[in-house]
């Protein structure tokens, strides 16, 4: 990899302070939206670089943005730095073995994904600066992406109103685009009430909340055999009326997970599951009542904005990794099995080549993988704002998603050298919209096209609030 362009030298020039910045945010791995110490470090960071900071965005106590520059267009880039429970990991070690503490680990690699987004954003404002044009960029540190839906609410408030691209990353075995595929998605608690009673000397007077909860999974996993192959459907019990089997459960809840192509398959099954929840409170004469947790919609690709940020990672090339990264990448991969490695491949849709620990291409454009069966609250910003993404090369290839491995290996030189290089893709990406009104428009014409004749309708209601206390049972 050669610095060969200005916004690349730039990048360089500060890579060792956000390096520290994805460290520390590591060592302080915090849930959705209890993010306070690692959305401060944010904040100082923006301020430290001369941002002018904007703090919790869209009413979120760890929503911050900083921006830079002065007139059009306007570039917003995209981090996170939420971490998520059960994936606490000693750094660098490859077995597992969880640190002391609750439990948290960065085993979605959201404190490179933050530090690089801010790094990025950085060098475009000091390319702006050294070039005296006009234009704006501005870095969004965005909560809860796991599970909180968090950029859907900034949305909901206008937080992306003026912006004209907007650009983010995610870590990954490969650099390459990130393909446009993901679900839209909603979580609905559904509570259920019955009446208590002696479950064995006056069971006739009891109206059981648990029954219910259990009829409506039956009627919803009958259910799946008839919806679209690519929807998903998955629940967890909040509360199953208690501990005493003999005491009839006056109340219960379920959180259900409804995945669907696109905002209109997801509103049919949400209907359709809704019916069911009704059914079931029907037939054991109990009350239910559906609250919208959080959702995000479908991603919509933007083929301009994915062939620029194709070029600008073809001219720098895969990731400097050198024999020692490969070494050390090479001991996680021993901890995983031939099926995950060989998923790995398949996902990014290249033909599997063994012994390889460390991407050492970039993915052509047009090589398509299997389409992630995910979703991600990015979706809901990409049906307002055209909007590309990047993988950025940062762990083994295999690794897991949510996994130990990937806590383990976000502190490695392979995940700096990762984090330094999509940040310059993304520079990259930022610096041509800048300099080429046509490349803004031909993106915004497409966005137009996608969504002409549906437009967008957020899953998340006027009245769905932040569920700012959805980390408290995980704590
Ligand atoms: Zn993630």
């Amino acid at each position: 990899m050669q610095n060969t362009e200005e916004i690349w030298r730039l990048v360089d020039a500060k890579r060792a302070d956000f390096e520290d910045l994805s460290d520390r945010v590591w060592h302080m791995p915090e849930l959705a939206y209890t993010e306070t110490r690692s959305c401060a470090e944010h904040t100082a960071m923006l301020r430290a670089q001369g941002f002018r900071v904007t703090e919790q965005v869209a009413g979120i106590p760890t929503a911050v943005m900083g921006e830079a520059g002065e007139g059009g267009p306007v570039i917003a880039i995209l981090g996170e730095y939420d971490a998520l429970p059960g994936l606490s990991q000693e750094a660098g070690v490859a077995e597992p073995r969880p640190l002391p503490g609750p439990g948290f680990g960065h085993g979605c690699g959201h404190n490179l994904l933050g530090a690089a987004s801010l790094l990025a954003a950085t060098a475009v404002k000091d390319w702006l600066a050294a070039n005296g044009l006009p234009g704006r960029v501005c870095y969004y540190g965005c909560p809860a992406e796991e599970g909180g839906a968090a950029k859907g609410f900034m949305v909901r408030d206008g937080a992306f109103r003026d912006v004209d691209i907007a650009i983010s990353w995610h870590p990954a075995a490969f650099a390459a685009v990130q393909e446009a595929v993901s679900l839209a998605n909603t979580r609905i608690d559904f509570s259920f009430t019955g009446r208590a009673s002696h479950a064995a000397a006056a069971p006739h007077l009891g109206r059981s909340a648990l029954d219910a909860v259990e009829l409506m999974n039956v009627g919803v996993n009958y259910m799946r055999e008839h919806m679209p192959s690519d929807a998903r459907i998955h629940y967890a019990y909040l509360d199953a009326g208690g501990v005493a089997p003999n005491v009839v459960q006056p109340t219960a809840k379920v959180r259900y997970l409804i995945r669907a192509r696109d905002l209109v398959e997801l509103r049919r099954l949400i209907e359709r599951v809704r019916r069911i929840a009704d059914g079931a409170a029907l037939m054991t004469e109990t009350k239910v009542a559906a609250k919208v947790v959080s959702g995000v919609s479908n991603l919509l690709g933007n083929l301009p904005l994915e062939k620029a940020m194709q070029a600008n990672l073809e001219r720098l090339g895969p990731p400097p990794f050198d024999e020692a990264d490969r070494a050390r990448a090479a001991e996680f991969q021993a901890t995983l099995t031939e099926e995950d490695i060989a998923a790995s491949w398949r996902r990014i849709g290249l033909p599997m080549r063994k012994g390889v620990s460390l991407c050492d291409v970039v993915v052509p454009l047009e090589v398509r993988g299997a389409p992630m069966v995910g979703s991600t609250d990015v979706g809901d910003v990409s049906w307002v704002v055209p909007t590309v993404q990047a993988r950025g090369a940062t762990h083994a290839i295999g690794t897991p998603g949510h996994s130990w491995q990937l806590t383990a290996q976000g502190m490695l030189p392979a995940a700096h050298k990762g984090m330094v290089h999509v940040a310059k893709v993304m520079a990259g990406t930022a610096v041509d919209c800048l300099r080429d009104p046509a490349l803004v428009e031909a993106a915004k014409a497409e966005l137009a096209t996608r969504t002409a004749g549906c437009p967008y309708e957020p899953v998340l209601s006027p009245e769905v609030q932040p569920p700012f206390d959805m980390s408290k049972t995980a704590a």
